[in-house]
């Protein structure tokens, strides 16, 4: 039986001003403020980080950036440190998110960078990892997310040291923002395949830690069956997430 905590997590992405992240913050505030045995997550906005950190006030909600730089400060125009999302009164941070490296480019290599800066600032990172519809039918998958993995956790891999607290999400391109959602069965025999690289990679115990969410599509019609499954540890939610009535039906899966 898991003993990992379930963690439920959304991404904002480039929605909702200020005023708007307060209130559905405060309504997830309100309808969790009794809820015991789940970890819950926003990711907003940056602009809206610090004050959607003072609407959190003490209830148990963590904040996440979307990104970071790997430096810690410079000539780097439009981008921001770690430690700019932990003077925000971040705890976690996205990275490697499918929308950021097809969009934006960005390759396993920076994506290690990054993993190995925030872990260093003490900012949990949530690895994102998944693969295209393309390369799924061309039978490709987990020849894809093993290079997701060495290469972007390459910085841990060279130290022998991946933190329990490290969070991944298999978020399959396939099914972001698409309404198409892996079969639990599908998004299982990823995640199985994900806890046996760590274990290959690290040891036994920090497999058994870590925890893996499910992203893509998530809704809440779907969550219970796919958090039935052994190895999802919690869901990465982008569209259900902007609502408080479907993320609270999310966070309340069970
Ligand atoms: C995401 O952006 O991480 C995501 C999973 O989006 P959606 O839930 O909208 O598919």
């Amino acid at each position: 039986m898991t003993k990992r905590r379930p963690l439920i997590a959304g991404n904002w992405k480039m929605n909702l001003n200020i005023d708007d992240s307060i209130n559905l913050v405060r309504e997830i505030a309100a309808g969790t403020d009794q809820l015991e045995g789940v970890d819950v997550l926003v990711a907003p906005p940056f602009t809206a980080l610090g004050a959607v950190r003072n609407a959190i006030g003490d209830s148990r909600i963590f904040l996440a950036g979307q990104n970071m730089h790997w430096e810690m400060s410079g000539a780097y125009t439009g981008e921001i440190s770690g430690m700019m999302l932990k003077e925000a009164g971040c705890t976690h941070v996205i990275i490697g998110h499918s929308e950021r490296r097809s969009l934006f480019k960005e390759t396993n290599q920076t994506i290690d960078l990054k993993v190995k800066a925030a872990t260093l600032l003490g900012l949990v990172p949530i690895l994102c990892i998944g693969e295209t519809l393309e390369q799924r039918e061309g039978g490709q998958t987990f020849e894809v997310l093993k290079e997701q993995l060495d290469l972007s956790l390459n910085n841990y891999r060279s130290d022998g040291i991946m933190r329990h607290s490290t969070i991944l999400a298999y978020e399959p391109v396939w099914a972001i923002g698409t309404g198409k959602t892996a079969t639990p069965l599908q998004a299982q025999e990823v995640h199985r395949f994900i806890r046996e690289w760590i274990e290959e990679s690290f040891d036994t115990k920090t497999a058994s830690r870590v925890r893996i969410l499910y992203g893509g599509s998530v809704k809440p019609d779907n969550v219970k069956d796919l958090m039935s499954e052994q190895d999802i540890d919690g869901a990465l939610v982008g569209g259900a997430s902007l609502k408080e009535d479907s993320f609270l039906k999310l966070i309340r899966f069970d």
